[in-house]
C-alpha cells in the first residue's frame, strides 16, 4: 500500500483526497520510484482543479514531477537505490503522477539527480523551473549575452521566480514584471535590478512597434504581455513564450518580425528531448545561486495540495512549493 493524492470524477465534479493505494493499482512501466519530493505548478493547479480537460481517466494520481529513488527497475539504465526524477512526458495528466509515495514510470522518461542536487533541491525546481532554464538557455542560444535589460513576467510565480534568480547570477541585468508589489524585496534578493508593475502590459500594444527596451525576455503570462514585448524588443532580440498565466491568445502583428529580426522562441518542457534535459538540469546546478532555494520554496504535504491548486491558478502562490509526499 502506499499513501497517495487521489482525484474522482462523481457526474463531472472533481473531489481530491488522500487515500492508501494498493500498489497493484499503479501503472504499467519498468521503473517503480520510491517518491520523496514532488512539487505543485500550474497545470497541476488545473489537474487537481478538474479544469483544462488535461485528464482522460479517473481514479487519477496528480502531480507532474517528482524526486526520489529506484526501488526496483527492468530499465538497463537504473537500479534500485539510484537518484531520479521526472519533469513531463504528460505523467500527472494521462498517466499517473508524482503526488504520491509511489510512481511507476518509463525508465526513458527519468533523468538521474545530478550530483550536487539533492530530491528536494530537484523539485524546488521542478518543472517550472526547469522551463525557465530551457528558455534562458533558448535566449543565449539566440545571441544573449549581459549586456541589456532583460524583462521576466509573472515573476513571482515558479518559471518567474527561477528565471530572476538564473539570469541575474549570469550577470543580465533583470527587470521583474509583477501584479503585486509586495515582492519586491523577494524579487530584489532573488536577483532582479529592477522591478516594475505589470499593469502597462495589461493591453495590447496600440501601436506594431514600440520603443526598443528589451535585450530578452522570459514571459509566463502571454496574451496581450506577449504582445506588447514584442513590440518592445530590440533589435534581433528574442522572447521565450513559456506561459498563458494571463492568456492564450496572442494578437500581434508580423513587423517586429519583419522590420526589427525579432525571436519569438517556444518552450515545450513536456516532450523536451533527454540531451537538453540533461543539459538543463546539468546547468542549474551551478547557475541557479543557493540562496534562491531558501527564499522560493514553500514546502507542503499531500494533503494541502487542493488548497494550494486553487491559490496557483489565481496567480497567488510565490515562488515555488514542493511537495513531501511522506508528510
Ligand atoms: P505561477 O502561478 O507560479 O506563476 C504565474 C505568474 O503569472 C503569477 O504568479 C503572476 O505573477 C502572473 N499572473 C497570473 N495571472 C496573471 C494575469 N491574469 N495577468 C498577468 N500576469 C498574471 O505558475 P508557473 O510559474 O508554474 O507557470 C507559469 C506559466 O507557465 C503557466 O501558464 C504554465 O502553464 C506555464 N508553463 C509552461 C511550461 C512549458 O513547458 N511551456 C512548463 C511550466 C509552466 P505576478 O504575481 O508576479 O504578476
Amino acid at each position: 500500500m502506499f499513501k497517495a493524492m487521489v482525484l474522482d470524477n462523481s457526474g463531472g465534479t472533481i473531489s481530491a483526497s488522500v487515500r492508501e493505494m494498493d500498489e497493484s493499482s499503479l501503472p504499467a512501466g519498468d521503473v517503480t520510484v520510491a517518491v520523496e519530493f514532488s512539487s505543485l505548478n500550474y497545470k497541476d493547479g488545473l489537474v487537481v482543479g478538474g479544469t483544462g480537460g488535461l485528464v482522460k481517466k479517473y481514479p487519477h494520481v496528480p502531480g507532474i514531477d517528482f524526486a526520489g529513488t529506484v526501488r526496483d527497475s527492468r530499465h538497463a539504465a537504473f537500479k534500485p537505490g539510484d537518484p531520479v526524477l521526472l519533469t513531463g512526458w504528460r505523467v500527472g495528466e494521462v498517466q499517473w503522477g508524482g503526488l504520491a509515495q509511489l510512481a511507476r514510470v518509463n525508465g526513458d522518461w527519468l533523468v538521474p539527480l545530478p550530483p550536487g542536487m539533492d530530491a528536494r533541491r530537484a523539485m524546488a525546481v521542478g518543472t517550472a523551473g526547469f522551463t525557465a532554464m530551457l528558455a534562458v538557455m533558448a535566449l543565449e542560444n539566440h545571441g544573449l549575452k549581459p549586456g541589456g535589460e532583460v524583462l521576466v513576467t509573472g515573476a513571482a510565480g515558479g518559471v518567474g521566480s527561477v528565471a530572476v534568480a538564473l539570469l541575474g547570477k549570469l550577470g543580465h541585468e533583470v527587470v521583474a514584471s509583477t501584479g503585486r508589489a509586495e515582492t519586491r524585496d523577494y524579487l530584489l534578493a532573488l536577483g532582479a535590478r529592477t522591478v516594475i508593475d505589470r499593469s502597462p502590459f495589461a493591453d495590447p500594444p496600440t501601436r506594431p512597434l514600440e520603443s526598443e527596451r528589451w535585450a530578452g525576455c522570459v514571459d509566463s503570462v502571454g496574451g496581450p504581455t506577449l504582445a506588447r514585448v514584442l513590440a518592445q524588443l530590440k533589435y534581433g532580440a528574442s522572447v521565450a513564450a513559456v506561459g498563458l498565466a494571463g492568456g492564450s491568445k496572442l494578437d500581434t502583428t508580423v513587423i517586429p518580425f519583419l522590420l526589427r529580426g525579432v525571436n519569438l522562441l517556444g518552450i515545450d518542457s513536456v516532450m523536451c528531448p533527454m540531451a537538453a534535459r540533461l543539459a538543463a538540469w546539468q546547468r542549474l546546478v551551478g547557475d541557479l545561486p543557493a540562496a534562491a532555494f531558501d527564499s522560493m520554496i514553500v514546502e507542503a504535504g499531500l494533503a494541502d495540495v487542493p488548497k494550494l491548486g486553487a491559490d496557483i491558478l489565481k496567480g497567488r502562490v510565490r515562488g515555488r512549493i514542493v511537495v513531501d509526499v511522506n508528510r
